[in-house]
């Protein structure tokens, strides 16, 4: 078609979503063209993601070999987990060393470091890569999608694949709606530099009612280079003041051994989101939502990042069934299949968040079932184990994770 690019397969966006969608098509042999609104060569703030589930790692090694391990060696692991109530503790495990030669059930590292090694098997992997091309228009048709850039460029492929992140235009352009809603709770995100000397341990830590921060719920989690530590707002709390440079100060000295409240390296607030889109493909069955284009779960759980990888898996083998479907309906079935899974997994992970939630922020009678837990804790292992549990939410993946296969 005069005037446009045209390409097999687009994916808009080159976050950690959309490069794993990239790899996934050219995993599958479908040449992919990755739109990306910034340059080549920017630098994306923060580490945001740091926490990689195994069943993320799995895929990635599924989509490019070699690729899981590769993050797991790079990322930290822990085998010690602990609870704390009013500075008690409550709950404290060690796991095992994973066996020698097999990696460990996760691993954590900044979401920066995870998509430079992404980005470097899509290049070894023959992804095409266009930058400085905002999308502003998506108008999809019964052969195919055109995609126009801000600037005025027009791109057009059989198929797209949106994964333009929380304020996705693909989405706002095929109308999909999000629906859920905002928590009114604030969260305070800060992650430190690993100190020359280190003066934590390489373990996992839940506080509580932390008493050195008037009883505000405190989590520590490494990750290479440094921790996370994401501090709980109480009503009243004024989330500017305590995200300031003087604010995240006073408190990260009172939770944190001294030394690491000149080390910080990112702040950020949020609050908890459980926003899914209510289709995660537009009428014509031909521009897939991933990641979080589709989604928003507050960080607390680590449901975004490693739902996204599975969003874009599923994605790009609908892709390739359309691509080789012997007819309209069996092509527009292949990307139904995929987006009533992939919603429903997305549901599954809200309505865990959902759980987590009321957990974080208890009812009356939650808080009291809390408080006599963490009495009759560490002794009353059911009891200790709840606690520990609890605040992330159920474990596990949506069954539709699982049986997505090739
Ligand atoms: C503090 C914090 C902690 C987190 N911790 C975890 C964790 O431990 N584990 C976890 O699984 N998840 C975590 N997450 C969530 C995770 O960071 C996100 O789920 C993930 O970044 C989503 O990836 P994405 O590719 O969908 O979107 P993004 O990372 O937002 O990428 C979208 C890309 O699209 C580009 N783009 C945007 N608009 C356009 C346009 N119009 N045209 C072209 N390109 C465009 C952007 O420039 C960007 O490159 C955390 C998030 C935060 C904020």
């Amino acid at each position: 078609m005069a005037g446009y690019e045209q390409r097999e397969a687009l994916v808009v966006g080159a976050g950690p979503v959309g490069l794993t969608a990239a790899l996934a098509l050219r995993s599958y042999g479908v040449p992919v063209t990755v739109l990306e609104a910034g340059p080549d060569g920017r630098q994306r703030p923060g580490s945001r993601a740091i926490f990689t589930h195994s069943n993320t790692l799995t895929i990635l090694d599924r989509l490019s070999p070699g690729l899981g391990a590769e993050l797991s060696t790079h990322g930290v692991y822990w085998n010690t987990q602990r609870t704390f109530y009013e500075g008690r503790e409550v709950y404290a495990k060690t796991y095992p060393d994973p066996p020698a030669g097999t990696y460990p059930h996760f691993t954590s590292l900044p979401q920066v470091h995870i998509e430079a090694y992404l980005y470097a098997r899509a290049v070894a992997a023959g992804v095409e890569f266009a930058w400085d091309q905002e999308v502003a228009d998506v108008a999809a048709d019964a052969e195919g999608v055109t995609v126009t850039t801000a600037a005025g460029t027009a791109w057009r492929a059989p198929y797209v694949i949106g994964a333009d992140g929380s304020r996705s235009v693909v989405r706002r352009q095929i109308g999909a709606r999000m629906e859920g809603s905002r928590d009114e709770g604030w969260y305070i995100v800060v992650d430190v530099a690993e100190l020359e000397q280190p003066a934590l341990p390489n373990e996992r830590h839940f506080h509580y009612a932390h008493p050195a921060v008037g009883g505000r719920n405190v989590l520590v989690v490494p990750f290479a280079g440094g921790y996370r530590v994401d501090l709980q707002l109480v009503d009243g709390d004024d989330p500017e003041a305590l995200a300031s440079p003087e604010g995240v100060r006073a408190w990260l000295d009172a939770v944190l051994p001294a030394g690491y409240a000149d080390r910080t390296t990112w702040v950020s607030t949020y609050q908890f989101l459980q926003l899914v889109a209510h289709d995660f493909a537009d009428p014509t069955r031909r521009v897939l939502l991933v990641g979080e284009a589709a989604h928003l779960f507050a960080p607390f759980g680590a449901r975004g990042l490693n739902s996204g990888v599975p969003d874009a898996e599923a994605a790009a083998l609908a892709v390739v069934l359309a691509r080789q479907a012997t007819n309209p309906a069996a092509a527009r079935s292949a990307v139904e299949t995929f987006a009533l899974a992939r919603r429903s997994a997305a549901l599954f992970n809200r309505d865990a968040a959902g759980e987590a939630l009321a957990h974080l922020r208890p009812t009356p009678e939650r808080a009291a079932e809390v408080r006599a837990a963490a009495e009759r804790a560490p002794q009353d292992e059911a009891a200790s184990t709840w606690l520990e549990k609890a605040p992330y939410g159920p474990r596990g993946v949506p069954r539709a994770e699982t049986v997505y296969r090739y």
